[in-house]
C-alpha cells in the first residue's frame, strides 16, 4: 500500500491522477489533496477517497472552507497556506507525492517532498526549470526517487534502457532523444492573424485537454521550451543531444534514437493518464482507463520542424538553456506573468514572446546556489516583466 499527497488535487493531473488511484484501492491510500482556493471541488475529493488531511495555499477561503467542511460533517483536517503544502508533502506518513500544481508555486513543496526523500511523481516542471541542478542534487543527496509524469519525459523514461545512467547516453549507445510536440491549435494558423488570438481559442488544443496555463504554453510551444530545459535535467542531457520533433498527431509521446539506427518509441492515446499510471505503478503496469490505440483508425502520422517566425517562445527556452540556470528561472517567472496577462486580456499573443524576450534581454547572469536566491531570481523577473507589460499599453 503506497501512500499519497496529491498537490494541486483539483486541477486537470490532480483529477487524472484521482481517476488512476480509484481504480486501485487496493494498492494506493490518500493521505492529502491540496488545491489553491478550490475548496468546493477539493472536498468533495477528500470526501470521495477518504483523504484525512486537505491543505488549501490561499489562506482567505479559510472560513468558507471550515464552514463547509462543517456542514458536510468531514472527517478531515482542514490546513492553510504553503508551510501546511509543506508538511503534507515531507510528512513521514507519506510515500509517495505527486507534484502537480501549476507554476513557480509548486516549487517549495516539491522541493519539499524531494528534501524528505519521497518518491516524486514530477508534473510540476517549472520547479524543475527554475532550479535545475539544486533539485537533482537534493533528490541524490537525500534519496528521492524522481518520476517524470510529463508524457514526453515520461515517453523517454520508457524507452532509455534499464541500464541509463544519468548522463551517459555513449554507455548506452544513444544518440539523440527526440521531444516530440503537436505544435498546438496555431500549427497551420496564418502568421497575421496571430496578433488576433483569443485566450479560448489558444486554450482550445487539438489533442490534450490540459489546464489553462500548460495550454496557452502548448499554443506558443513555450511549454516544449520547458520540456527541453526539463528533459537536460531529468536525465543529464546536453543541448546537443535533444531535438524537437513537431508531430501533430501526439501518436507518439517521443523517442531515443540509438547509434545502430534504432529509434525507439513510445506510443499510445493522448491521455495523461497513461504517464500517471505509469509512474504510480512503477516497475509494474497497472490499468489506467486509457483506451488502446486503434491502429486502424490511425491515419495520418507525420514530422516536421518548428519554425521561429511561428514560435519565437519555444526559441527564447532554447536560448535561456544555452545561458544557463538563472536564465531559465527569470524565462519562467517572466512566461507566468506574461500568460496571465495574456489570459486576463490585457496583452496580445504575440505580446507573450515580446515581453518574455525583453526580460530575457535584459536579464544579466547570475550563480544561484540556493533555494533561496531562484525564489528571488524568480520575483524579480516578475517585477522586470510587469513593468515590460505596463510599457506596452
Ligand atoms: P491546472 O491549472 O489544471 O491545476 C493547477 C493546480 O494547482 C490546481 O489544483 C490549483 O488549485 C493548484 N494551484 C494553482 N496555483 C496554486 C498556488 N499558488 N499554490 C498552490 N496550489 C496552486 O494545471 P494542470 O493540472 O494542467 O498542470 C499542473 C502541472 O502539471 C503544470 O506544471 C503543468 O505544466 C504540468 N503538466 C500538465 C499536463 C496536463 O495534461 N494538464 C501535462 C504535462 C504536465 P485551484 O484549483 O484551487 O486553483
Ligand atoms: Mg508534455
Amino acid at each position: 500500500m503506497q501512500t499519497l499527497t496529491i498537490l494541486g488535487a483539483t486541477g486537470s493531473i490532480g483529477k487524472n491522477t484521482l481517476d488512476v488511484v480509484k481504480r486501485h484501492n487496493d494498492k494506493y491510500r490518500v493521505y492529502a489533496l491540496t488545491a489553491n482556493s478550490d475548496y468546493e471541488t477539493l472536498l468533495l475529493q477528500a470526501r470521495d477517497v477518504n483523504a484525512q488531511h486537505v491543505v488549501l495555499a490561499d489562506v482567505s477561503v479559510q472560513n468558507e472552507a471550515l464552514a463547509l467542511a462543517a456542514s458536510m460533517e468531514l472527517d478531515v483536517q482542514c490546513h492553510f497556506g504553503v508551510d501546511a503544502l509543506v508538511k503534507v508533502s515531507n510528512d513521514n506518513k507519506v510515500d509517495t507525492v505527486m507534484a502537480a500544481i501549476v507554476g513557480a508555486a509548486g516549487l517549495i513543496p516539491t522541493f519539499a517532498a524531494v528534501a524528505a526523500g519521497k518518491r516524486v511523481l514530477l508534473a510540476n516542471k517549472e520547479a524543475l526549470v527554475m532550479s535545475g541542478e539544486l533539485f537533482i542534487a537534493k533528490a541524490n543527496e537525500c534519496g528521492a526517487t524522481i518520476l517524470p509524469i510529463d508524457s514526453e519525459h515520461n515517453a523517454i523514461f520508457q524507452c532509455l534502457p534499464h541500464s541509463f545512467k544519468y548522463g551517459d547516453l555513449a554507455a548506452s549507445g544513444i544518440s539523440k532523444v527526440l521531444l516530440t510536440g503537436s505544435g498546438g491549435p496555431f500549427l497551420e494558423t496564418d502568421l497575421a492573424l496571430f496578433d488576433a488570438i483569443t485566450p479560448a481559442q489558444a486554450c482550445a488544443h487539438p489533442n490534450w485537454d490540459m489546464g489553462q496555463k500548460i495550454s496557452i504554453d502548448s499554443a506558443t510551444m513555450m511549454n516544449k521550451g520547458l520540456e527541453f530545459i526539463e528533459a537536460r535535467w531529468l536525465f543529464g542531457l546536453d543541448n546537443d543531444d535533444i531535438d524537437i520533433v513537431l508531430h501533430p498527431q501526439s501518436t507518439i509521446h517521443s523517442m531515443v534514437q540509438y547509434v545502430d539506427g534504432s529509434v525507439i518509441a513510445q506510443m499510445g492515446a493522448p491521455d495523461m493518464r497513461t504517464p500517471i499510471a505509469h509512474a504510480l505503478a512503477y516497475p509494474v503496469r497497472i490499468k489506467s482507463g486509457v483506451n488502446p490505440l486503434d491502429f486502424n483508425q490511425l491515419r495520418d502520422f507525420t514530422f516536421s520542424t518548428p519554425c521561429p517566425e511561428r514560435y519565437p517562445n519555444l526559441y527564447l527556452a532554447l536560448r535561456a538553456a544555452r545561458m544557463g540556470q538563472s536564465a531559465c528561472t527569470t524565462l519562467n517567472a517572466a512566461n507566468e506573468i506574461n500568460v496571465a496577462a495574456f489570459l486576463a486580456g490585457h496583452i496580445s499573443f504575440t505580446d507573450i514572446a515580446r515581453c518574455n524576450a525583453q526580460v530575457l534581454d535584459a536579464h544579466e547572469i547570475s550563480s544561484l546556489t540556493t533555494i533561496e536566491q531562484v525564489i528571488q531570481c524568480d520575483q524579480n523577473a516578475r517585477e522586470v516583466a510587469q513593468s515590460a507589460i505596463l510599457e506596452l499599453s
